[in-house]
């Protein structure tokens, strides 16, 4: 079983982000804390202690606009209340300005033993386009302050397809990040979302505002780089130096179970007739009164585990294993979607392997319409 816990806060909205998040002042963060706390107690009985914790996972918002001591006591009540492994991964997200040198020394001498620093670029043109409070030298001082804490495993995320940015400025950031050696390095394309300030700037653009083209040469460039200086290409957006891929967003992409704490958190849970998917209420007030409510809730039906396996699992490079399938499901994926392998086949957009079906390079760029193949 994973937990993921969502700290909904921001010091200040991203001119892109559409997550949930908001600024908040201390009295409501303290509240929110709180109320989170007592919902990782309510959920313990819900796990059985048989089933240890793999992963841990503290995301948001930003997690980092919490004191150092407000994620220590989150941590503290969920390794009281739950198995947690000793082995366990824990991570958390940090924004470069909020996880000052204190902030990160305390967490990792607590045992957090991952961090997510969230960088998007190196340059302050594109980091003040994108609205993000910190600037470059602040990322470099948090790396810096990071690995002086002890941090051994450090993700950084790197934003693509930003408007105005070309191939010469993205391989300036990709040249900095790999210069300081993370152990894992996820990239994402920006797509302009409804209800965001770059909505109102840039309105309804279809895929990328950089263009298609332009925004699949940034793609495979980050991949060219990255794979050049040792970093595994595991999945679409993520790539980690032999040994430090993220076992928790692994676990999602293989549908592992999972637990999600904090305001609109969903969660995975095994149950009697499938899985079951629920989610906790998106609204603040809701959530502080009492954080125990279920807001939406459904068992997934075995058609519904079926497509989520082959569109999760394609996602990663090492595909979906059709062993795997056949034993979980009792029927081979061929005698399921034998006609649309054999199209992607045909349009080389999909490799079939004794055991394995993967996307190609190819079916990389045309993602989104190989997944909706799966969808029947
Ligand atoms: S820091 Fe992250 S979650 Fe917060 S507003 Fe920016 S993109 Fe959104």
């Amino acid at each position: 079983m994973q937990i993921y816990i969502h700290i909904p806060f921001c010091e200040r909205k991203c001119n892109y982000c559409d997550f949930l998040s908001a600024p908040a002042d201390p009295h409501v963060r303290e509240m929110y804390v709180n109320a989170l706390m007592r919902e990782i107690r309510g959920r313990a009985g819900s796990v059985g202690r048989e089933d240890a914790i793999t992963t841990i996972y503290i995301g948001g918002g930003t997690p980092s606009t919490l004191s150092a001591k407000q994620l220590g006591d989150i941590f503290a009540t969920v390794s009281q209340e739950y198995r947690v492994a000793p082995d366990a991964e824990v991570t958390v997200e940090v924004n470069p300005k909020s996880a000052d040198r204190d902030m990160l020394h305390f967490l990792r001498g607590i045992g957090f033993n991952r961090l997510s620093i969230g960088m998007q670029s190196m340059h302050r043109s594109e980091l003040e386009l994108l609205g993000r409070i910190h600037t470059p030298e602040d990322f470099e001082a948090c790396f810096d302050n990071a690995r002086r804490a002890g941090f051994k495993n450090i993700s950084v995320d790197v934003m693509t397809a930003i408007p105005g940015q070309n191939e010469h400025m993205l391989e300036q950031t990709m040249q900095k990040v790999i210069s300081l050696n993370p152990e894992h390095v996820s990239t994402y394309s920006l797509i302009i979302e409804r209800g965001t300030p770059f909505f109102e700037q840039f309105g309804d653009v279809e895929g990328p505002v950089v263009g298609e083209e332009t925004e699949r040469k940034l793609y495979w460039m980050t991949v060219d780089m990255l794979k050049s200086n040792g970093y595994r290409h595991y999945e679409i957006s993520n790539f980690a130096k032999p040994g430090h891929e993220s076992v928790h967003n692994t676990g999602y992409w293989k549908r592992k179970y999972y637990l999600g704490m904090g305001l609109g958190a969903s969660s995975c849970l095994p149950a009697a007739g499938g899985d079951e998917r629920c989610s906790n209420t998106k609204d603040l007030e809701k959530y502080l009164a009492n954080p125990l409510t279920r807001e939406e809730s459904s068992i997934l039906s075995r058609k519904d585990m079926i497509e989520e396996t082959m569109y999760l699992g394609l996602r990663m490079m090492e595909g979906v294993d059709t062993d795997a399938f056949e034993k979980q499901f009792g029927v081979t994926v061929r005698s399921i979607y034998g006609d649309v392998i054999d199209d992607l086949v045909a349009q080389g957009l999909v490799y079939e392997g004794a055991s394995s079906l993967t996307l190609t390079d190819m079916g990389i760029d045309y993602g989104n319409y190989v997944f909706a193949k799966f969808l029947r």
